[in-house]
């Protein structure tokens, strides 16, 4: 079972999709099957949404004191983020052509975003109207109202999801924007899975040229992404 230790090491999480809830998707490395995982408890889950920007430290404070009064709950709450995250990603694989889409997998991320959409509201100020979430309640899934709806945004956004791409890298299923000018970007970061690519293509080059080298993949299949 997952612990719902009240802090947790400052992990630092990646924020180059270009989408937030691309961004939390990709706190595992790959889907299926699961590895890499980043979210390892709900305290990660509160981590992960503050250094996303998506709560202020306040409602962190407060977050971690409910959870550490109802370490049930906020486990429960943890194992739905997580299986919520694999539905996201499979809507998303589907949006690409990768399988075709699941029914349940939409009715679950439905029943979500139907509970979620209730804390929506629609504020003013000088500037103009702007989306904000509710702020007289707070429960423990408040981290994942942002994230459902920038995930309903995204799916319903078919300029955006042209450009969704899935890491060409090995042992990487993380989801990314394409931005790049000609549309051609291969790798969920170029420090990262571009670089072992990288690594990967001139080995083989070394390899073909010198035959006597270890036959195995000079990449450690347990190292992180950069
Ligand atoms: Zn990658």
């Amino acid at each position: 079972m997952a612990e719902t230790s009240l802090e947790v090491t400052a992990e630092g999480y990646d924020f180059t999709s270009g989408s937030l809830c691309l961004d939390f998707v990709n706190t595992a490395a790959t889907h299926e099957p699961l590895t890499g995982e980043d979210l390892h408890s709900y305290a990660h889950l509160v981590e992960w949404a503050r250094q996303a920007g998506i709560i202020g430290d306040e409602t962190v404070a407060a977050l971690r004191t409910q959870a550490a009064e109802d370490r049930t709950a906020a486990t429960a709450l943890y194992t739905d983020a997580v299986m919520l995250r694999e539905t996201i990603y499979r809507l998303l694989t589907a949006a690409l052509g990768e399988h075709p889409s699941d029914e349940s997998d939409l009715e679950t991320f439905n029943v979500a975003l139907t509970a979620t959409l209730q804390n929506a509201r629609v504020a003013h100020d000088d500037e103009g109207f702007y989306r904000m979430w509710r702020e007289d309640v707070l429960p423990l899934d408040r981290p994942l109202w942002p994230v459902l709806d920038a995930a309903a945004g995204l799916l319903i956004s078919p300029g955006v999801l042209n450009r969704l791409r899935h890491c060409d890298g090995q042992r990487c299923d993380w989801l990314f924007i394409d931005n790049s000018r000609n549309h051609s970007r291969r790798w969920c970061s170029m420090s990262g899975c571009g670089n072992r690519a990288k690594a990967r293509r001139s080995y083989a080059r070394r390899k073909r040229a010198n035959p006597s080298l270890p036959i195995e993949d000079p990449v450690s299949p347990t190292e992180s992404r950069g």
